[in-house]
């Protein structure tokens, strides 16, 4: 299958372009590498060293000898996306290419309209080149369970049967986000729907839970195939996050109580996930939503869990509890479907001591490259 991964460059994307590569699909990589450049901006860096994106798709070539292509651009230059899409003809778009950082959104004014601009105006750019260019082509659309917030019923996959007044109907999930980056999901998640409906798309929202872990199988095979790793207190999700603060003798800091549970799943899922919605297209002017998760966990049990193993790593570290900086409930009802995924053929990679060990051992040995003074919050919600 022709597959173009937008964001291919970023965290979850490049181990995903590398596994589609690897399956025997011809991968394509579009990415304005603005990811690359918000790390100069917040003077912060990836725990892991990562190559350049000419040199990994170099070695990629010389480890697979498959090539997967790049264009380095813009998702909001409509006429750089043409090009694409009238080269590629793809058959599946696999879209990450957003800012996906919650704190970052909430910066300022400045941040907050960047946020929204680069996400929803590049994905709609997406809609109207899929329509006008690969009217087959499959949308695979990065969203995030953060849209659902955490309401006191479950959370259902994307739509939820109603009955009101006599009436019944099923009716798209009421969404509740945290944060001007998490609205831009919800906005994404309403023009593809109307899309669909109007142009006939065919499309899956992948509402994704918080990624931890970095490896994959493919970016393991060298050095320079390194996934990248955020550990800041604004592109640090948790887990990842409390794991490096670990690793040089941090507290790990738990916002509030701790009590907010959040859905995770492993990075091999994720690439995993992507490929069995690649796999099972939806169906013409279908948006379809699956919830992309594997478990969930309360902040306070994750820093629990990595203080546990740091222990046994001989790390001594504390879990502090530090005056949350978001406005989020911190004790609250969480119970959300995720069986599409599964009954399609998702086998989880779950949390277990081992895997945090070994997300451990890699910040270990990239530990010089912390930058302490980041590893705590920067940014309040006020
Ligand atoms: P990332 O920032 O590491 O990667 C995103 C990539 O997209 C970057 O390489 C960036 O340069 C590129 N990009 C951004 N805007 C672009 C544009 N306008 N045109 C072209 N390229 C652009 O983020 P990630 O962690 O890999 O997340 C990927 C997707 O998955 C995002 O949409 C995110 O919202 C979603 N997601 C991530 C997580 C997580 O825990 N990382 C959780 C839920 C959902």
């Amino acid at each position: 299958m022709r597959i173009i991964v937008a964001g291919g460059d970023g965290f979850c994307g490049w181990p995903t372009a590398l596994y589609l590569s690897k399956q025997g699909h011809d991968v394509t990589i579009v990415d304005n590498l603005a990811r690359r450049k918000i790390d100069d901006e917040l003077h912060s860096n990836s725990v892991t060293p990562i190559a350049s994106l000419e040199d990994r798709v170099a070695k990629w070539k010389e480890v697979s000898g498959k090539e997967i292509k790049t264009f380095i651009g813009d998702l909001n230059h409509y006429d750089f996306l043409s090009e694409v899409f009238r080269q590629v003809e793809p058959q599946a778009f696999v879209h990450f290419a957003e800012q996906r950082s919650a704190p970052y959104s909430m910066i300022d004014r400045e941040h907050a309209v960047y946020t929204q601009t680069n996400n929803v105006m590049g994905n709609l750019n997406v809609l109207y080149a899929i329509k006008e260019f690969a009217p087959e082509c499959h949308l695979i659309k990065l969203g995030t369970m953060g849209e659902y917030g955490t309401p006191n019923i479950d959370i259902e996959e994307g739509y939820i049967e109603i009955e009101h007044k006599g009436r019944k109907d099923v009716l798209p999930y009421p969404k509740q986000p945290g944060s001007f980056y998490h609205l831009s999901k919800v906005h994404d998640s309403h023009n593809i729907m109307f899309a669909c409906k109007i142009w006939g798309i065919r499309a899956t929202d992948l509402n994704q839970g918080i990624v931890y872990g970095l490896h994959t199988e493919e970016t393991k095979l060298d050095p320079v195939l390194a996934n990248r790793v955020d550990y800041d207190g604004v592109f640090g999700t948790a887990l990842n996050r409390f794991i490096n603060q670990a690793a040089i003798g941090h507290n790990i800091t738990v916002y509030g109580s701790g009590g907010q549970t959040r859905a995770f799943l492993n990075i091999e899922d994720t690439v995993r996930c992507v490929e069995i919605a690649a796999e099972n297209p939806a169906d013409k002017g279908e948006f379809r939503v699956f919830n992309q998760f594997t478990e969930w966990f309360s902040v306070q049990e994750l820093a629990e869990r990595v203080q546990k193993v740091a222990k046994e790593e001989g790390l001594e570290t504390q879990v502090k509890q530090i005056e949350n900086p978001r406005i989020e409930n911190e004790d609250h009802y969480y119970n959300a479907v995720n069986t599409k995924l599964r009954d399609l053929g998702l086998e989880p990679h779950l949390l277990t001591d081992d895997v945090i060990r070994d997300i451990l051992r890699t910040a270990l040995e990239h530990k010089d490259r912390i930058i302490v003074e980041n590893v705590l919050p920067s940014i309040t919600w006020k």
